[in-house]
């Protein structure tokens, strides 16, 4: 049986069969009364309750509320007061309503929040933020006449309350005494109630949707800015899928590997095309996916055999979930930036110092060989004046002399621009991967006896000790390459301890681990490594330079060091002899004493021989 109330909008508690309005007024009646009653008392709660949840706005909550409480009462008005950041307060008229009239309601309104610790405001406040939601009946009601009470006759105020909590107060007026029937609140209350948790989860809709379109809003500036990036950017999802990817990383793959689809993995990309860039990019966005970062790795994605291939950095960074849920990484970000035109134009400029400092070589070769010529035709000219001197008389200052210091300085200086130009052409071929060993076997000890001996002749004011405490220090390894490792730090040494005093070059063999894969036994020679150390007692090297002083054409530059002649370049090729060789180097500041120490080491067997 259909029953009368079900979908139906139109139900007045006073048209409600009477044992019903009893239950709900409280009203006892007899328990078979009551009993009967409970089917359409839920009926009447069932419909109350879907009005409410039709309601999609605040303002179709009112609109709820009027007309439910239409249902029970004929009233003035009523009124919601909300807690919030700022209240909020509703004035819903049932008829146009007087100044007099509203003022009073605001006045009682606020009285009864203060009675339940709404936080404090007062009437003026009240009323400036108090909104008129006029049905459309009411509001097109303005004339003076009509608005006849000043005072209020009868008001109830109830708590509305959601989870405890209380959100705000629902307030009724009218203009007549007696109007609320104290039999009915506790079906006011119930109504409240539904009001209540309707409020709640517009405002709730209402933030979600706030929330949703400023996320939305963010989601589209990022977009734009993506769009917009000049750098490649793609996004990885966490099986190193590519997820996204912006219209410059879309132009600059397409050069290379043609169109890249999302969805693809960066593995399944590096099969197909089997280029092995793309098999290093796969990789680093592996390292990335287990939580690295990765800065701006180089990655050649051009053929090999052009001049200057085409060159791109990339970065990787690992992304977390905002949420912070998961632990690994859900996916990575890859920016790469091309690169090539600055590398081109290094390359032209790394040409021209090539060719520069070939054109100076030849003639600083005959510069010297010239001065060395004449150094030797005046030192024996000298000598046999000498000779022809009888002994005992007075010596005397020959020209020839003050010829031969003057040839010393144009000697030195030759050699002082013939090691710069000689760094120059290493630096080229370090860069260009041109930097050829010629392995020879020798012992390490008689190097470092031969270029201690040599840079000792050329300071007076330094004592260099040798210690070597190893029996056996065959090297197979670059000769001149290591002579040239041993004396850059040497020289280093000497420039940077001005004042002088003590420099120990100290040589130790130790067995290495580093090739336990090495097919030979524990102990073969195959296992050894050499380590020298260099310490002087110098000026020494600041702690934040420490990391860089490797690094190519990197000085020190403060008042104290700018002395000091150089252009930054021998520690980066001693760097790249020593690896080279499969050595390490490594510098450390001695403390107390002052002063550096540098250490390189040196396979006894380069691990391409072995
Ligand atoms: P440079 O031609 O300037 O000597 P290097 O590459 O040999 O170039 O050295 C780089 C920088 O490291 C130097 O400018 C100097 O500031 C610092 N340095 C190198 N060796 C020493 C040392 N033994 N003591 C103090 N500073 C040093």
């Amino acid at each position: 049986m259909q029953s009368k109330y079900s979908g139906s909008e139109t139900l007045s508690v006073s048209e409600l069969p009477n044992n019903i309005y009893r239950a709900l007024t409280g009203d006892a009646g007899g328990m078979e009364n009551r009993i009967s009653a409970i089917p359409q008392e839920m009926e009447f709660l069932n419909v109350i309750g879907k009005r409410f949840v039709a309601a999609i706005d605040r303002f179709h909550v009112h609109r709820a509320l009027l007309t439910t409480l239409q249902d029970l009462y004929t009233f003035s008005a009523c009124c919601i007061l909300l807690r919030g950041d700022p209240n909020e307060l509703f004035i819903i008229p049932c008829q146009p309503l007087s100044h007099d009239f509203i003022e009073e309601m605001i006045r009682r309104i606020t009285d009864a929040a203060r009675a339940i610790d709404f936080p404090p405001m007062d009437i003026r406040q009240l009323t400036e933020m108090a909104y008129l939601d006029a049905p459309d009946e009411v509001a097109q009601f303005r004339t003076q006449e009509a608005i006849e009470a000043t005072e209020v006759g009868s008001s109830i105020n109830i708590p509305l309350i959601v989870n405890n909590r209380i959100i705000g107060i629902l307030s009724l007026f009218d203009e007549l005494i007696g109007t609320f029937d104290t039999e009915l609140l506790k079906t006011t209350a119930i109504i409240a109630d539904y009001a209540a948790i309707a409020l709640e989860t517009v405002r709730l809709r209402e933030r979600e949707n706030a929330l949703w379109r400023q996320a939305e809003l963010e989601r589209q500036r990022l977009e734009l800015i993506l769009r917009s990036m000049t750098e490649a950017l793609l996004i990885t999802d966490e099986n190193g899928v590519v997820s996204s990817l912006n219209q410059s990383a879309r132009t600059l793959l397409s050069q290379v590997i043609g169109d890249v689809e999302i969805g693809v993995s960066l593995s399944t990309l590096a099969q197909i095309n089997n280029t092995p860039w793309l098999f290093t990019l796969a990789d680093i966005v592996h390292q990335a996916l287990q939580g690295q970062t990765v800065k701006d790795q180089e990655l050649i994605a051009g053929e090999s055999g052009e001049k200057v291939p085409m060159t791109w950095w990339v970065s990787v960074a690992p992304l977390h979930d905002a949420s912070g849920i998961k632990t690994r990484p859900i996916g990575t970000v890859v920016v790469l930036t091309d690169v090539t035109a600055s590398k081109q134009v290094e390359r032209l400029k790394d040409e021209f110092v090539s060719v520069v400092s070939h054109e100076l070589r030849t003639p600083l070769t005959s510069i010297k060989g010239y001065t060395q010529h004449l150094i030797r035709r005046i030192e024996r000219r000298v000598r046999k004046f000498r000779e022809q001197t009888p002994p005992g008389s007075q010596p005397v200052e020959l020209p020839e002399s003050i010829d031969l210091r003057s040839l010393a300085i144009v000697q030195s200086q030759t050699e002082h621009l013939e090691r710069l130009v000689d760094e120059l052409l290493d630096r080229s071929r370090i860069q260009w991967g041109q930097l050829i060993l010629q392995y020879e076997d020798f012992h390490l000890a008689d190097l470092l006896a031969s270029s201690v001996r040599s840079v000792q002749a050329s300071t007076e004011q330094h004592t260099i000790h040798l210690d070597i405490q190893v029996q056996d220090t065959t090297v197979t390894a670059d000769r001149a390459r290591i002579e040239q490792v041993v004396g850059n730090l040497l020289d280093n040494a000497v420039k940077y301890s001005p004042h002088g005093g003590q420099i120990v070059v100290q040589l130790h063999k130790y067995l290495t681990n580093e090739f336990a894969d090495s097919v030979d036994s524990d102990n073969s020679d195959h296992n050894y490594a050499y380590l020298v150390s260099i310490s002087d007692y110098g000026i020494g090297i600041s702690p934040e330079h420490l990391d860089h002083i490797f690094e190519r054409f990197y000085r020190i530059s403060n008042a104290s060091t700018r002395q000091y002649s150089g252009v930054g370049l021998g520690l980066y090729i001693t760097k790249a002899i020593v690896e080279a060789h499969g050595g390490r180097i490594w510098v450390a500041s001695n403390g107390p004493t002052g002063g550096t120490t540098f250490f390189f080491t040196i396979p006894r067997v380069p691990s391409t021989l072995r």
